[in-house]
């Protein structure tokens, strides 16, 4: 009888996932340094020039690089340059929040070309989520050009490798729902899920504050805290997708007891419904953290105490983050950070004074560059990162716009 795999013996990589990583290691390398020639993309990725060849070869026939003849003459012939065929699709990334869901369509650079925000109710049924959902991706659409794949970012817990939402706290009947599989019968083009953090530190490290990062810790602070670690060009997940989630890690031992089960969770101090709640206490006539920001300005005590303890509870949070995971960035977005312009470099000098000198001396800490569109860029860059691990698999029998398209107006965005 064959017996199956002893779970205990590690997993050895085979010739395809070598070449996956290395497609994506030429990939970034030519988004980055393009045009660039053949022996440039050797010399910057430190493959063998046969390897970039290979390699150029597949990427030409699949229609994703343009060759151009260098003007720079050598001895011999002209060499030609690279680059990169943004134009190959359009790539759809979602967010689905508690308000509302939004979509938006880029091209292969994550360029955002048209934009799309419903409001939406995650209380309602969840039949009717998914068809607002489909509208709203429907509507982004470009119908004149191919449509390679769509992402999605959605509150956690989730199941990315199956494209399951989990089941979300204050997100109505959506357990265990099949999103990736039910988008991708509907539009007929892989999809890909995220937790919404997740996606969000994927959109920071590809086109945002962490574009020359390699180990980047996002931190999300709106209605929860959420979080994600970048290393290299993956999310960090760990055993159960829960690595990262400072916004569970205890900072106050007697605390509040949070959703999660435990105590004196970080979301429970420094969530905005968690700080509108005690600015309610304190009879505060504040609606959300920008009336605050108005009240702290014009001198009220209780306003500038709740940001105070805010920062230091952050400010404990991020002191940990720092010596758990020794991040070369971290950065911060979410309402809370464009509501206290202060927020971000009040917490570096904080994490500074707390941390090894020699930790904190290197970490940087920024505010996002990509403010509210960091979730659906990074759902773009998710996609765009799995198409191009295996371009053959997505890109075979799907026709490149040929130039009838160019002469087509573009869409209003
Ligand atoms: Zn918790």
């Amino acid at each position: 009888m064959k017996q199956g795999k002893p779970r205990s013996i590690r997993q050895g990589r085979n010739l395809p996932e070598v070449r996956a990583d290395n497609l994506s290691v030429v990939l970034e390398a030519l988004q980055k340094l393009q045009p660039i020639s053949r022996s440039g993309l050797a010399d910057a990725t430190g493959l063998t020039a046969a390897t970039i060849t290979h390699m150029v070869d597949e990427l030409g026939s699949l229609d994703l690089l343009i060759e151009t003849p260098s003007s720079e003459r050598q001895v011999g012939r002209r060499p030609t340059l690279l680059t990169f065929n943004h134009d190959r699709g359009q790539v759809i990334g979602v967010e689905v929040s508690r308000s509302q869901v939004r979509a938006i369509r880029s091209d292969f650079s994550g360029r955002i070309l048209a934009r799309v925000e419903r409001p939406f109710q995650p209380t309602s049924s969840v039949r009717k989520g998914l068809s607002l959902l489909q509208e709203v991706i429907g509507d982004v659409i470009d119908g004149r050009l191919p449509l390679l794949g769509i992402g999605v970012g959605v509150p956690g817990p989730v199941n990315s490798d199956k494209g399951i939402v989990l089941g979300p706290p204050n997100f109505g009947g959506w357990r265990n729902v099949e999103l990736t599989a039910y988008l991708s019968e509907q539009f007929g083009v892989p999809c890909w899920l995220d937790d919404d953090a997740k996606a969000a530190a994927f959109g920071e490290r590809w086109y945002g504050a962490g574009r020359s990062e390699e180990t980047l810790l996002y931190i999300s602070l709106r209605s929860g805290v959420g979080a994600g670690l970048i290393v290299g060009d993956r999310v960090y997940r760990g055993a159960h997708e829960l690595a990262g989630e400072i916004g569970h890690t205890t900072i106050h031992v007697d605390g509040p007891i949070c959703e999660c089960g435990n105590r004196g969770c970080l979301e429970t101090l420094v969530s905005v419904p968690a700080i509108m709640q005690e600015a309610r206490r304190l009879g505060l006539s504040a609606e959300n953290p920008a009336d605050l920001q108005r009240l702290s300005a014009e001198g009220d005590l209780r306003a500038l105490n709740i940001k105070d303890r805010v920062f230091t509870y952050l400010s404990a949070a991020l002191v940990n983050a720092v010596n758990h995971y020794d991040p070369a960035l971290i950065v911060l977005g979410g309402q809370l950070v464009r509501s206290w312009p202060e927020l971000t470099t009040e917490l570096a000098e904080r994490v500074k004074g707390r941390s090894f000198g020699y930790l904190s001396k290197d970490v940087r800490i920024v505010e996002s560059l990509l403010g509210e569109d960091a979730t659906t860029l990074g759902a773009v860059a998710i996609a765009i990162h799995h198409i191009l691990r295996d371009p053959r698999a997505v890109l075979t029998g799907v026709a490149a716009p040929g130039p009838a398209s160019a002469v087509l107006a573009p869409a209003a965005p």
